[in-house]
């Protein structure tokens, strides 16, 4: 049953597609008939069977419909559909009788994380002219305090990306410091150690940049959000980005530009709340059978949160066409300007998906692949193993990590403050958007540059051999003796790879404590980070024989006479990711 444009345009929705019978349709590289060639649609809303030990296509169908449905807006670390969310996750681990391994006896290991915003009653005059809050400028807040700017000294400090410019940080005690910001720089100041050294004796810093910032840039300026691990933290000088307005009534014609000198004075306050915002990873635990070995643990994970929803809705399936002919990779191909002939495609497929399924706006990003399928898969693993009748030797740990969206901070927590000891752990199979790598999805790039493509048994594998050969040549065993079948695609494991996916995800917060890890993905696709990434896209037959590939996987290391041999250098758990 393969493409045929008829066929496609056939609503044929079965009430459970079973997957053994569904095969991909393949799509011509460049699909460009103007129809959309797509396999016969999957419903948009579904409510499947309960779930049995059994890792099925079916019932990862059922966990995906729910964990990705529209109710849970996205799931974005900090709201109340994060806690949604991890409910569900908590509620299936209980029922599966798994130990909680996270805080105070329970599932969940919350996170320090802290929601900034700024009051509406903050004001800023210079002279006369009152500035306004959101268009004049904007407030990074990063603490619940005030701060009066009547009489404070306000200087310029240099320009933002060259500190060679910049005042000392002796000059800038006390002082509103003013940055210029070159159109090439980022309107951001780094926030790296050094920077942050250099200015935090400032008691603001102010950017000229606002003018240059999307929409998207603002709401993450205004609502910013930070895990604060450390309970001995100091408080940062609060970052304002103001636009040229501001910068012109600041330099009031002033023409001495050099670092240090002095600009008008400001009068008002800025008043700046924090606010403890949900943020938890969902931690359980199937203890190993043999009395020496089940102190040590085979981790299993994936992310449980995704980015959330917007309020200016867009047409889904033109996002989708477009996407298709245009961004392949979706949030991870460039954004461009169709060509003409691309256009006239783009209208042609959204025509036909209008034909198929009528108009439908959408502004919510559910996540489904990413990583709704890993979070699932686990799961249906966990469920598999919780039901077996035999238990691994070895206890597995199950981690839901939140925030990965935002900088893996939940894995990054995680094995920071880890709820079994850190060496206790011998590897971690890893997770991240498992349901698709068919042959029309644009996976990725090889490091040379040229597109990947998926195709039956597709599987990334990354960061497999690269700190144990073992656990690396231990897959491929593992695939070839449990027929698997699956194909591993290495490409986008390569050292220097630009698309960079082994720092991409949670598993490295474990590698760079030394621990032997394998990221498991079936690559992009044109949905990735776009509002269609959604339940009905998923190849539920292919996912399920990735996770019975991940159960197979983890038993055979669970079950080793010995650790998996770590025989490569172990990073430094507090530098930077490298590839
Ligand atoms: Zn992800």
């Amino acid at each position: 049953m393969r493409s045929s444009l008829a066929v496609a345009l056939v609503i044929a929705i079965a009430p459970i597609v079973s997957a053994q019978n569904r095969r991909e349709p393949t799509v011509p590289r460049g699909a460009t008939t103007g129809v959309v060639a797509t396999r016969a649609e999957l419903p948009r809303t579904y409510t499947g069977k309960p779930t049995t030990e059994a890792i099925t296509a079916a019932d990862l169908m059922t966990r995906l419909y729910i964990f990705a449905d529209d109710s849970m807006m996205g799931r974005e670390v900090g709201t109340k559909y994060h806690l949604m969310a991890t409910s569900y996750i908590e509620r299936e681990v209980r029922r599966l009788g798994l130990v909680p391994a996270g805080d105070n006896g329970g599932y969940f290991q919350d996170l320090p994380l802290f929601d900034y915003s700024t009051d509406s009653a903050s004001s800023i005059a210079i002279g006369a002219q009152h500035l306004s809050l959101g268009s004049d400028y904007l407030v990074m807040a990063n603490a619940e305090r005030r701060i009066t700017l009547d009489g404070v000294p306000v200087v310029f400090g240099g320009t933002s990306n060259d500190t060679t410019t910049w005042m000392s940080p002796e000059q800038m005690a006390g002082k509103i410091v003013v940055f210029a910001t070159p159109s090439t720089s980022s309107p951001m100041l780094s926030n790296n150690s050094a920077i942050r050294a250099r200015v935090a004796r400032a008691s603001v810093v102010m950017l000229v940049s606002l003018d240059r910032m999307n929409a998207g840039f603002r709401g993450f300026v205004a609502r910013s959000q930070q895990l604060l691990s450390d309970t001995t933290r100091t408080i940062a000088p609060p970052r304002v980005f103001v636009n040229e307005r501001v910068a012109a009534l600041l330099f009031g014609g002033a023409t001495d530009k050099r670092a240090g000198a002095v600009l008008s004075g400001m009068s008002g306050s800025l008043l700046m709340h924090e606010r403890r915002a949900p943020a938890r990873n969902v931690v359980a635990i199937l203890p190993g059978s043999d009395p020496a070995l089940k102190g040590q643990y085979v981790a299993i994970g994936a992310h449980n949160d995704h980015v959330g929803f917007n309020t200016t809705p867009v047409d889904h399936d033109s996002i989708r066409a477009f996407n298709m002919v245009a961004r392949p990779q979706g949030a991870d191909s460039p954004p461009t300007a169709p060509t003409a002939a691309q256009v006239a495609r783009i209208r042609a497929m959204t025509d036909s998906l209008h034909k198929l399924h009528g108009a439908r706006p959408d502004s919510i990003f559910n996540g489904a692949d990413d990583d709704g399928t890993g979070t699932v898969s686990v799961l249906e693993i966990a469920e598999s193993f919780a039901k077996a009748a035999v238990r691994p030797k070895r206890s597995l740990l199950f981690v839901w990590h939140a925030g990965e969206e935002k900088g893996l901070w939940g894995s990054a927590f995680y094995t920071d403050h880890p709820t079994v000891s850190r060496d206790s752990i011998v590897a971690q199979l890893n997770m991240d958007m498992v349901g698709r790598g068919g042959a029309g999805d644009a996976t990725g790039e090889s490091k040379a540059g040229e597109r990947l493509h998926g195709g039956p048994g597709y599987l990334q594998l990354v960061g497999s051999r690269r700190l144990s050969t073992e656990l690396g040549d231990l897959m491929e065993a593992v695939n070839t003796r449990g027929k698997h079948g699956l194909n591993f695609d290495y490409g986008m494991d390569a050292n220097g790879h630009p698309q960079v996916i082994y720092c991409r995800s949670d598993h490295y917060e474990y590698a760079r404590y030394g621990i032997p890890i394998v990221f498991m993905t079936t690559g992009g696709h044109s949905d990735y980070h776009q509002v269609t990434d959604e339940p009905q896209y998923i190849d539920y037959g292919h996912m399920a024989g990735v996770a019975r590939f991940v159960r197979d996987a983890a038993l055979t290391v669970a079950n080793l006479d010995h650790r998996v041999v770590v025989d490569h250098a172990k990073p430094d758990p507090k530098g930077a990711c490298v590839q």
